[in-house]
């Protein structure tokens, strides 16, 4: 199929791009990479009047640190951070994550803005800015907003994001030295889309103990959920399989209404959840360096 008519902008800047979705009496879209857009425009799934291109406005794309956080601009493609020093060295779950996104040619065009902006319960980049407590920083017509990953994805496909507002910044915090690590998920093909997920960080005291523990779950529910009760218990104890067991179960029983479809039955992807969970913490733990508390 092709797309419905629209008409076309590709503003110069951040205002302009602003400017062009205040338009009350319109139905706007951003287009940022294309690699969901474009599905949708020639499935006529979405039916936009005006497709504002931000791919042409400077310095939207771009990774630096500050203060000990990553800060990527929204048009940032997965390419680039999949192939960034920076990220490998101090956000390696990010990085992993995002070889698991699709083919290299969706990654080459596909931005961070444009998976943030389009929250699939089955996509990685969302599970990650939950883990990391990442923020996403906005601009529209009644200015600038910085929203917490806890309150920007509301449901499957649906953000806090409003119409008229522009993805401009995501700010991931780098990992912490010593702060073990894990991003596993299943799908039928390498590069499909997650049946189930997981993204996990662990930090371990001097006597091994799990000092702190993020558990993130995605795939499985209409959006990617911190399983905040399961950290509860694992926090203060020592990792074992038992223990990590225990906690795959706990996953598992929360889960109350899993997504449901042709790529897998609900069933399923509760019992992936707990299998992941057992995976993520085995892998993370591995990865940790107990560290002393400081004095
Ligand atoms: C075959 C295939 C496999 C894929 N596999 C995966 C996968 O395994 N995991 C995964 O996560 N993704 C996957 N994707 C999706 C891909 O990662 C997309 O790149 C991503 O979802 C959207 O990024 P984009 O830059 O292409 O955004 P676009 O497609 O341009 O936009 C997506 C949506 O976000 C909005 N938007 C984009 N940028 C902004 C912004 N800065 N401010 C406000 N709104 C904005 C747009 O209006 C649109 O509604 C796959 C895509 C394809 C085609």
């Amino acid at each position: 199929m092709k797309p419905a008519p629209f008409d076309y902008a590709a503003p110069a800047s951040v205002g302009e791009a602003v400017a062009l979705l205040d338009d009350p009496d319109r139905d706007t879209t951003v287009l940022a990479g294309g690699q969901s857009l474009l599905p949708m425009l020639n499935m006529r799934l979405a039916r936009p009047e005006l497709v504002v291109d931000i791919g042409r406005i400077p310095g939207m794309a771009g990774i630096s640190e500050r203060d000990g956080t990553l800060v990527f601009g929204a048009m940032t493609t997965k390419g680039e951070i999949e192939r960034s020093e920076l990220v490998r060295r101090r956000q390696p779950l990010l990085q992993a994550a995002t070889q698991l996104v699709g083919h290299p040619q969706i990654r080459n065009r596909g931005t961070i803005g444009g998976s943030m902006a389009q929250a699939d319960p089955a996509a990685e980049y969302p599970a990650v800015a939950l883990v990391m407590d990442a923020w996403m920083r906005t601009v529209g017509p009644r200015g600038e907003r910085t929203i917490g990953a806890t309150d920007f994805f509301v449901t499957s496909l649906t953000t806090a994001l409003a119409q008229d507002e522009l993805l401009v910044e995501v700010g991931i915090p780098a990992l912490e030295a010593g702060t073990g690590w894990a991003f596993t998920e299943l799908s039928r093909r390498r590069g499909d889309f997650a049946m189930a997920g997981t993204a996990v960080t662990v930090r371990l005291d001097g006597e091994g103990r799990f000092s702190d523990v993020r558990i993130v779950v995605f795939g499985v529910e209409p959006a990617p959920t911190r399983a905040s009760a399961v950290e509860e218990i694992l926090r203060g104890n020592h990792p074992d399989t038992s223990l990590h067991h225990r906690a795959a179960g706990e996953v598992r029983d929360a889960i109350r209404d899993p997504l449901d479809d042709i790529h897998a039955p609900g069933d399923y992807r509760r019992h992936l959840a707990g299998v992941l969970t057992e995976r993520g913490l085995a892998d993370a733990v591995a990865r940790a360096t107990p560290q002393a508390e400081a004095s």
